[in-house]
């Protein structure tokens, strides 16, 4: 443990005077706070790659081999979104953003949950389930494009599917497919042996290097490009607190560290609606 209580409540205090006084307060989510949300940890202790063949799930030659392994085995945790909530992590930072306190998240995960926590701006690194498309018949950079403007998928494009239409057909057992040549479509995540999504990664860039505050919450920073992303905002003279529940590599580089994710949140849930209240009375609104 990093604190005892009354060190938490002080540091929690100090916390709130730096978010409150930051100009340009962002953050940075990785698996801890999906897991919050009931989302198995890919790489943790209970991780899905310990499983059998989990690592073929998003490897992109074996996508071309058998898409519907890909389809069938993330089945239960990508597109169930309705059966998983936001949890304290994802709603207290919807409320921050929509409050004004946050200019955006940058995450690594793929489940939209930030979204479904009322987040606007959503900067995915890895990529996104919220567009699926054709390997032969889609623009790369124009989904990558669609997908990082949250823009939606206007009609008549039949190499393009949104998330919500890949989860009717997938929950009647089918596979999604390009209306154009009939090959079965993959969502704009990024697998192994892809590159990463170039806009989401220049977005990021801008956000990490305008923020004066980020903060990064449940990733042990180490795995690129996430882990490159703090260090854009320090580089730039900002500052970043950490909370994750294993030690990462710029603790020392921190302005604050926390453990516990759950504890923090539940007592920012409920400590800076007041905070906020009582100094800018603008919070909750
Ligand atoms: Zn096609």
């Amino acid at each position: 443990m990093r604190e005892n209580n009354a060190s938490f409540n002080e540091k929690t205090g100090r916390l709130f005077e730096l978010i409150a006084k930051a100009k340009n307060c962002a953050a940075l989510t990785g698996a801890g706070v999906s897991t919050l949300s009931g989302i198995r940890d890919f790489r943790g202790k209970n991780g899905l790659y310990k499983e059998m063949d989990a690592e073929k799930i998003f490897d992109i030659d074996y996508f071309d081999k058998d898409p519907s392994f890909y389809y069938k085995a993330s089945r239960d945790f990508i597109y169930n979104l309705k059966e998983k909530e936001a949890s304290i992590v994802h709603l207290t930072l919807g409320r921050l953003e929509e409050a004004g306190y946050l200019k955006g998240v940058i995450t690594q995960n793929i489940d939209l949950l930030h979204q479904k926590g009322g987040s606007k701006r959503v900067i995915e690194i890895h990529g996104s389930p919220s567009v699926h498309f054709c390997r032969r018949c889609s623009n790369r950079a124009e989904v990558e494009d669609l997908s990082a403007a949250k823009a939606g998928i206007s009609g008549g494009r039949p190499d393009l599917m949104s998330f919500e239409q890949a989860v009717e057909i997938i929950a009647q057992g089918e596979l999604p497919k390009c209306g154009k040549c009939g090959a079965v479509l993959k969502p704009a995540i990024t697998f192994f042996g892809e590159g990463l999504p170039a806009r989401a990664l220049r977005d990021a860039e801008t956000l990490a290097g305008n923020a004066d505050l980020l903060l990064v919450l449940g990733t042990s920073l180490t795995v690129y490009p996430a882990a490159g992303v703090p260090e854009i905002t320090l580089r730039k003279g900002g500052k970043i607190v950490i909370v994750n529940n294993m030690a990462t590599p710029l603790d020392r580089y921190a302005e604050l560290c926390f453990d516990d994710l759950e504890t923090l949140f539940s007592s920012i849930g409920e400590q800076f609606e007041r905070f906020f209240h009582s100094c800018q009375g603008t919070f909750g609104a």
